[in-house]
């Protein structure tokens, strides 16, 4: 049973939506008015902030405010060729709307902050990285695309770029976990061993760097193992803190709730 990196993040969110989004169980997320459209424009607005991260040395190499303005331009018409398979079916209107908005919103204070030299920026600047390099485990059976890989001569660095919000200190658990995952993919690839990875939390320009810990490989393999239960038919219980309002899947959870009440006859 393959198990993709995406998935063990999934299952922090909520074991469920590792259960509903297995192929061919026949699970479609539907989409409904309101939450549905605040969903497609966050996920726009995050495609958006992803290409400013994959860019960033563009934008710090440039000193003139016209040859900025014309990258930001150029970074945000992108989007819509980059993620096409994504957006596919996306209402012109609200494509237009969110990019607007986004460069309308853009403050000079988060652009000082991205333009700062910091430890990771310097390491791109000096050995580059690749982009969602896919890489896959035969031993572990998992497959993964970390956002930037960084070889620094021995060094093998991963970095995933966040949307959301960063935590006040370091980086959340999930991207901990997350983080692991991906440094084992490497570990079987390069077969050197991963010490250490970034998070580029982009939304507030938050770049943070961590130790890859035994307690998040551990933890990385044991949510391995749930996820491959899972996709072999293991219906989990809810997520503690499952965003269960705005979830695409939401009809099905509740369909599953009253089958189970009718068979304890509650
Ligand atoms: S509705 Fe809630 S419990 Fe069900 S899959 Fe979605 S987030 Fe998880």
């Amino acid at each position: 049973m393959k198990v993709r990196v995406s998935e063990l993040t999934q299952y922090l969110v909520c074991p469920r939506l590792v259960y509903f989004g297995t192929q061919g169980r026949g699970y479609e997320s539907y989409a409904h008015t309101h939450a549905h459209t605040m969903r497609e424009k966050g996920m726009i607005e995050g495609f958006i902030l992803k290409e400013f991260a994959f860019n960033l040395h563009k934008i710090t190499d440039c000193e003139d405010i016209a040859a900025i303005t014309a990258i930001i331009g150029d970074i945000v018409e992108s989007v819509p060729r980059i993620y096409r398979e994504e957006l596919e079916g996306l209402e012109l209107d609200l494509m237009e709307a969110v990019k607007r908005d986004f460069i309308q919103g853009m403050n000079d204070e988060w652009l000082k902050k991205l333009r700062t030299e910091n430890e990771l920026t310097e390491l791109e600047r000096v050995h580059g990285y690749e982009r969602e390099r896919m890489m896959y485990s035969e031993k572990l059976n998992l497959s993964g695309s970390v956002d930037k890989l960084i070889i620094a001569d021995e060094e093998v660095i991963p970095c995933m770029i966040k949307t959301g919000k960063s935590p006040g200190y370091g980086v959340w658990r999930s991207d901990r976990v997350q983080l692991a995952a991906y440094a084992m993919l490497i570990e079987d690839e390069f077969g050197s061993t991963v010490k250490r990875g970034f998070v580029q939390y982009i939304r507030e320009a938050e770049f943070r760097m961590t130790q890859i810990r035994r307690s998040d490989r551990a933890e990385a393999l044991r949510i391995l193992k749930h996820v491959r239960r899972i996709k072999q038919g293991a219906f989990p219980d809810k997520g503690r803190n499952a965003p269960c309002e705005n979830c695409a899947y939401s009809k099905y959870c509740d369909t599953r709730k009253t089958l189970l009440s009718k068979l304890l006859g509650k």
